[in-house]
């Protein structure tokens, strides 16, 4: 019998092959196959008479077949597989090109189901070309409906998949639903069996509306559960509460070269509250790139640093942690703290030379201060003495994991936590992901800085560009030119960017300082290279986006980007945020690998970079992307970490959003009501469980 653990393997037609291609697509028991939703279906549920279709584009007929034969094409060297069917009505011509098999299966007299699109052909007439096929049966899964389609990989057809999710079918009914059926009743859900069956052979488009509904309500009711779940404990838990130390903080502030904004004063503030509170903070903070989230940080760091606790700082890769440590330092010059960078390839403090070892020694008994580094912070080795407050930057949230590894030492108490991220994310996105987290936006810009000019290049307007680059090398301002990842085999990038460079630094600029900057150098390279990059030593940047967050060269003013159609949203956005952290003009130029290009998808594309040019801020721009985003590209949830937990569901669906928002804050508000539910506790700690938020 087939359970929802069933290995694949064991179904019938499961083949090494399949089996292979399955696994591509995370699919590795029957369950999985019943949660891989299709993407999208193919409406051939109405069943036209030949005479009706004729008139039609596309559609399903049922017709018997006349005549079947292959030839070989004469010029294309292809086989083209030819039928005429029939039916009451009138006849028609099939043409399949490349399927001989199909003269074998497909016999004359056989009534045969036909789903596709008609085509004109000059010399032939209307014909059916490449249709989907089905030999005539009751309830037909490849055409006569409403098809699914799957993502699939090149080498596994729709019709196995089909033929697959067919076999496993009968599961569905053993699904338990773990949603109250109050919840069900109000909401009117469907049943979560039925939800399943609709899903992959929905028997019309009102079932399917309603299918899909369920299984959105369940993915984002699962994420709410979670998240109030998580707030919950941390509100359960004890912190070590900072009190404002103002006048301390005040000269702090008033010795720094700017004034703050007034966001980044309420941004400063709500986080000095919380820190003031006997519960551990949990805070994102959101500011777009350049916003000044980093002097924010650090006047909650001072104060607890003041206060004679520990702090910790999480960068997302050690040229960035590098960057905080020199920055945060010299911010500090005038305080007696010890604070120490810790990554994999630099180990030191702003007092000695050190070891690793040492490091460790020094932190754990409490010598350190302050310490800032990448991941190593959350290794096992690291144990700190009193850890009151730790921060991540340009990172994902702190996820339930970094969390428990953060407090492992420390029972009594817990850190304040707080993140930061750059990714702006619209007001409903930002209460779906980060229903657990207070959030804090910095939504101004210090003064002073003029809007980025963005344009797309034209192949003939490339030259242009870069005389114009020189130019503003000779004012003394300095370009970075970002390169994507061309090589899925390459994941660093390494082939393009040394491309790049060889044509940049020996055809285009000869007489230019050019770095390059990429994911293997070692680290003492890479961090050559930003130096001199910071002093102006080099006057060009080639690097791929390993390198792509928070780096502050305020003298740049220039942003090239390569192949930019490859590049998401949001990753251009971040990329452009490199330049106009200055008073200067900057420039973002957007390259594009197929310009010219004039199909669809491209036309698609340069829509999309067209949100980038005309957007004020970010948040803008994640609202209009919000607004007018096509299926499956959401800007921000590659970096929330959410992108497994949605399958089905879309940061667009508000409705469903707020909804499931409700239910589980009301369910939590009357925490009596939720202990009846011990499917849906047993459901949301397997997806706490499951969920690895980076
Ligand atoms: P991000 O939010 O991207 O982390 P940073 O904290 O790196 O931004 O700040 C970007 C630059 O702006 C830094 O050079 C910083 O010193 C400067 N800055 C921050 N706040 C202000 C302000 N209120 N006025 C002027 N410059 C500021
Ligand atoms: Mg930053």
């Amino acid at each position: 019998m087939i359970t929802i653990k069933t290995p694949i393997t064991e179904l019938t037609k499961v083949g090494k092959s399949i089996a292979r291609q399955m696994e591509k697509l995370g699919i590795k028991t029957a369950g999985d196959l019943l949660f891989h939703y299709p993407f999208r279906y193919d409406d051939y549920s109405e069943i036209f008479k030949i005479k009706d279709l004729k008139s039609k584009k596309s559609g399903t007929i049922k017709a018997k077949i006349n005549l079947i034969a292959n030839h070989r094409s004469p010029r294309k060297k292809i086989i083209i597989t030819e039928a005429i069917v029939s039916d009451q009505t009138d006849s028609l011509k099939i043409i399949w090109f490349n399927q001989s098999f199909l003269a074998k299966i497909l016999k004359p007299g056989q009534e045969v189901y036909l789903a596709g699109k008609i085509s004109h052909d000059e010399y032939y007439g209307l014909q059916l070309t490449n249709p989907s096929y089905e030999i005539y049966r009751q309830s037909p899964l490849h055409t006569g409906r409403l098809v699914p389609v799957y993502s699939s990989t090149t080498r596994l057809s729709q019709k196995q998949i089909r033929f697959l999710v067919r076999q496993i079918l009968p599961l569905a009914q053993e699904a338990e639903d773990w949603l109250p059926r109050e919840i069900r009743t109000k909401y009117e859900l469907i049943s979560l069996s039925f939800a399943l069956e609709q899903i992959h052979f929905p028997q019309n488009k009102k079932w399917l509306e309603k299918a899909s509904r369920r299984l959105k309500f369940n993915e984002l009711f699962l994420i709410q559960m979670r998240n109030q779940l998580i707030k919950q404990k941390i509100k359960s838990q004890k912190a070590i509460k900072i009190n404002l130390k103002t006048d301390k903080i005040k000269s702090f502030i008033q010795s720094l070269p700017f004034k703050l904004t007034d966001s980044q004063r309420k941004a400063t503030w709500e986080i000095v509250k919380d820190l003031e509170k006997e519960t551990p903070m949990n805070r994102l903070l959101e500011g777009d790139v350049g916003s000044g989230k980093t002097i924010v940080a650090a006047i909650a760091i001072l104060n607890v640093l003041l206060a004679g606790h520990q702090v910790a700082y999480m960068a997302p890769t050690e040229i960035l942690a590098e960057q905080h440590f020199k920055n945060i330092s010299k911010l500090f010059k005038k305080y007696p703290f010890k604070i120490a960078l810790l990554t994999r390839g630099k180990i030191k403090t702003n007092k000695e030379e050190t070891t690793k070892q040492k490091l460790l020694k020094m932190l754990s008994v409490g010598e350190i201060n302050f310490i800032i580094g990448t991941h190593s912070l959350i290794q096992e080795k690291t144990k700190f003495k009193n850890l009151v407050l730790a921060i991540t930057d340009e990172q994902h949230r702190f996820g339930v994991n970094q969390r428990a590894l953060l407090t492992r030492q420390s029972s009594n108490h817990s850190p304040h936590f707080l993140s930061m991220t750059a990714t702006p994310i619209p007001r409903s996105v930002a209460l779906t992901l980060y229903g657990d987290l207070d959030i804090s936006i910095i939504s101004q810009i210090p003064p002073g800085r003029k809007p980025i000019i963005t344009k797309i290049i034209k192949p003939k307007e490339i030259k242009n560009i870069y005389k114009f680059t020189k130019l503003e090398i000779k004012n003394g301002r300095q370009a970075f030119i970002t390169c994507p990842l061309i090589d899925p085999s390459d994941k660093l990038g390494v082939k393009s960017v040394k491309e790049e460079y060889k044509k940049i630094s020996e055809e285009i600029f000869p007489d230019l300082k050019i770095g390059l900057l990429h994911g293997r150098l070692k680290s003492e390279q890479k961090e050559k290279i930003m130096k001199d990059f910071s002093e102006n030593k080099i006057n060009i940047l080639i690097s791929t986006t390993v390198v792509e967050v928070g780096i502050d060269v305020p003298n740049a003013s220039i942003m090239i980007i390569e192949g930019a159609e490859r590049f998401g949203l949001a990753q251009l956005y971040q990329l452009r945020g490199r330049i106009g952290r200055s008073s200067f003009q900057s420039y973002c130029f957007l390259f594009l690998e197929n310009e010219g290009d004039l199909s669809a998808q491209a036309e698609k594309t340069k829509k999309r970079l067209q949100f980038l040019i005309q957007a004020k801020n970010g948040f803008e721009l994640a609202e209009k992307d919000l607004e007018l985003r096509g299926p499956g590209e959401i800007f921000g949830t590659e970096q929330s970490g959410f992108s497994n937990d949605l399958k089905i569901a879309k940061l667009s669906d508000i409705q469903i959003i707020k909804e499931t928002r409700e239910t589980a804050k009301n369910l939590f508000k009357n925490a009596s009501d939720f202990k009846n539910y011990p499917l849906l506790i047993k459901k949301i700690n397997e997806s706490i469980r499951t969920t690895h938020l980076e």
